[in-house]
């Protein structure tokens, strides 16, 4: 089994800009509740324009996602955990780092 990727902040350059970054290793966390998913095994949820919503906080704004393009949601596939598919759509993400980060703009 492999091990955990724990949680760590780097600093990396976008569009030559220095920026800390939040890599999140194995670690999912609802961004609505904040509930720690990273060892739950629940299907459902979705990530909805980078942010990733458990099963029951999507279920609760799933009729609020009317102007949302389906293109910014990313349903929870039902034999796939919600942790594994937030981490699988972390590796998809246009920084090819395995990354899902909100960046902070350095001083020059
Ligand atoms: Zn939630």
């Amino acid at each position: 089994m492999a091990s955990r990727r724990e949680p760590k902040i780097k600093e990396i350059i976008i569009d030559g800009v220095r920026a800390l970054v939040l890599d999140m290793g194995d670690v999912v966390v609802c961004d609505r509740c904040n509930r720690d998913r990273t060892n739950s095994h629940r299907s459902g949820g979705a990530i909805v324009s980078g942010q990733a919503l458990c099963p029951k906080c999507f279920r609760a704004c799933v009729s609020r996602l009317k102007g949302v393009p389906a293109a910014d949601i990313s349903i929870c596939p039902r034999n796939v955990s919600f942790a594994d598919h937030v981490r699988q759509f972390r590796l998809k993400t246009e920084s090819g780092l395995g990354v899902l980060f909100k960046a902070k703009v350095l001083a020059p």
